[in-house]
């Protein structure tokens, strides 16, 4: 609901009229994610929300048959008194009553029990659930989302409270279900006394829901608002507390200057939650005074009717029980549709995440990819630019590269190295242009056939912080448990030796994160991320810096072994050793997104352009 200051005030009564239904039309368009809410609890767990339903049922009529007992029992009192009964024929008189009345509390204490036991499994399947549809999703997405900070938002928003808020539009509507029947039967009752008492009852709740829905959609917007300062919230707090950055943090003194940014943020936060918590308090007061002066004064006109003898004493105590509990069944089933309005907000959250589609078109029918490959990979006039973004990366890129081929590309930093590797590997679709797999654009590949061609080491690996076996085998997850492969695939990555020395081989957990976990150098998990490479039969294998972190004659001995190991598929490295790169069968060099020069390293010192004056630059270097 949009409150905004010209609505407001507007004070003409036509004007009045016109936001108010303004208002309740948003209200209402609010509320389309309710059957949604329905659908995901259904899936989390039928029976407990079945169990649910009944159980609220039964509540709802408790109110009704209370408040018809507690005049039973008094109207049977005073007409033992009046017939002058004993004591013990008094209470035999009394006693059913009173059983009856003691029968209504306890299933009103037991249904209440058994449905927050309810509410508590429902929940757990709940998140476990939803939580599975956002990693579901994410597993789906490609990777410009994730290159996107927009995107983190969206997630962001979809994380917070969506677990919570399918469950709550679920109970809400419960809960209304429920009062809604309780009122009915509350009002069948009172309408009998008074029609004016039954109107009072409703006009004097209105005004306090309104105020409050109104500020259930400010908290709403503010935290929704706020999802990029969320993030850097998040950020700066890994920062402060993270492994991979405390050395950094310690010797630059970051510490307290960074924590002072969270602190701010968060005071930012705290100060708006606060304002908006007191105003909602403030008008909660000031509704809640006016119920109570409707109360007190229809309690009034009862007792006055009581005691002029128009009522008897239990008609009392049961109007009065009605009036109480109507006045707080409609502020309850105004709380819910509050409740169920602002769930719906946040819901909205996870509902438009889950809507997001991935945007590379894989083929329904896809082919299979191809292999051995026989014609090689050609890269035909591409052109590429980041999503959002106004500069083409790769420009007019053509080149053809032949099974069995060994190409080192070369460039300076932002050359669009990275970026052509993430095309050919078609993690993005070239903005122009083709590249064919023998002879077939990538477009009409089978997605996880194609992926399954690559295997690939890029420069920001992953070091998995689980055993040294699973780091291999990741590398093709249904061999994992393939001993020999994953030996063999260490052995060419250079990694026995490493895991030779460890205490407990293969089984050895890596990284800091696990008691006992060994921690390795920046060489050694290149080693391992390498044997993971080596771990498929891919038919083309594409190395993007991955030994950076190795001594150059470590690369050196590695690329001559890989050399050696990839027979007639295609390898595509990226480096900046030289000593490495001359090895290639023929070099790309790339400047600005652009092929400048393409040749073996020969050829390229002779042309005597980019690549000889980079080349002899770092020679030098070693002289
Ligand atoms: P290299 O691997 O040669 O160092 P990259 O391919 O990583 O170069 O980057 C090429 C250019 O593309 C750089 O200018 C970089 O800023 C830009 N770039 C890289 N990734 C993205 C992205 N996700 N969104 C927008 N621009 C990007």
């Amino acid at each position: 609901m949009n409150f905004n200051n010209s609505t407001r005030e507007k004070q003409s009564p036509a004007g009045l009229l016109a936001g108010f239904s303004k208002q309740v039309r948003e209200f209402w368009e609010a509320l389309r994610n309710t059957p949604q809410a329905f659908r995901l609890v259904w899936m989390a767990s039928r029976t407990t929300a079945l169990m649910g339903v009944a159980l609220t049922l039964v509540a709802a009529f408790l109110p009704a048959a209370q408040a018809w007992v507690g005049k039973l029992i008094i109207d049977s009192i005073l007409s033992a008194a009046n017939q002058g009964m004993s004591p013990m024929e008094g209470l035999r008189f009394v006693g059913p009553y009173l059983a009856l009345e003691f029968g209504l509390v306890l299933t009103g204490s037991l249904t209440g029990q058994i449905r927050s036991l309810f509410d508590r499994i429902v929940q757990s399947q709940l998140t476990n659930h939803i939580n599975s549809l956002i990693i579901r999703k994410a597993i789906s997405l490609d990777l410009q989302f994730f290159e996107n900070p927009a995107f983190y938002d969206t997630l962001q928003n979809a994380r917070r409270q969506a677990d919570t808020s399918a469950l709550s539009i679920v109970n809400s509507t419960l809960q209304m279900g429920q009062q809604v029947i309780t009122i009915i039967s509350l009002v069948v009752l009172l309408v009998s006394f008074s029609p004016w008492l039954a109107v009072i009852v409703f006009v004097s709740a209105i005004p306090s829901f309104l105020s409050q829905s109104q500020y259930a959609e400010r908290a709403f917007r503010a935290v929704s608002r706020r999802a990029r300062e969320a993030r850097l919230l998040n950020y700066l707090e890994m920062l402060l507390t993270g492994n991979d950055t405390v050395k950094e943090i310690k010797l630059f003194g970051l510490g307290e200057p960074l924590l002072k940014r969270y602190q701010t943020l968060f005071t930012k936060f705290y100060e708006e939650d606060r304002a908006i918590a007191e105003k909602r308090t403030w008008a909660g007061l000031g509704w809640g005074l006016l119920s109570s002066l409707a109360y007190y004064g229809s309690y009034a006109w009862i007792v006055l009717r009581t005691v002029a003898g128009q009522i008897t004493l239990g008609d009392m105590t049961m109007f009065l029980s009605i009036f109480r509990q109507s006045q707080s069944s409609i502020r309850s089933l105004l709380d819910s549709l509050n409740r169920l309005y602002e769930s719906n907000l946040f819901l909205d959250n996870l509902l438009t995440y889950l809507e997001l589609q991935p945007q590379l078109i894989a083929p329904l029918n896809g082919r299979p990819a191809p292999a051995p490959v026989r014609q090689g990979i050609e890269f035909r006039n591409v052109s590429f630019r980041y999503p959002g973004s106004e500069v083409d990366v790769l420009r007019g890129i053509n080149v053809h590269i032949r099974p069995g081929e060994r190409i080192a590309l070369v460039g300076l930093n932002g050359a669009g190295k990275t970026t052509l590797i993430k095309l050919l590997t078609r993690l993005y679709d070239p903005s122009e242009g083709q590249i064919l797999l023998d002879g077939v654009d990538l477009r009409e590949y089978d997605l996880s056939s194609l992926h399954q061609c690559f295997g690939v080491i890029f420069q920001d690996f992953v070091r998995y912080q689980f055993t040294v076996r699973e780091n291999i085998g990741f590398g093709q997850v249904d061999a994992l448990d393939d001993m020999e492969r994953i030996k063999d695939a260490a052995e060419r990555g250079g990694a026995s030796p490493i895991i030779a020395k460890m205490p407990k081989g293969y089984e050895s957990m890596l990284g800091r994160r696990w008691e006992k976990g060994l921690e390795l150098s920046g060489g050694q998990w290149q080693k391992i991320a390498l044997a993971r490479a080596f771990m498929r039969k891919a038919e083309v294998l594409v190395l993007d810096e991955p030994t950076s972190a190795l001594d150059a004659e470590a690369e050196y001995e590695v690329f001559q072994r890989f050399g050696a190991l990839i027979e007639d598929r295609i390898a595509v490295l990226i480096s900046h050793r030289f000593s490495t790169v001359r090895m290639a069968d023929r070099i790309v060099v790339l400047s600005e997104g652009k092929i400048l020069e393409v040749g073996s390293h020969e050829e390229l010192i002779v042309l005597d352009g980019a690549y000889a004056r980079l080349f002899n630059l770092q020679a030098e270097g070693y002289r």
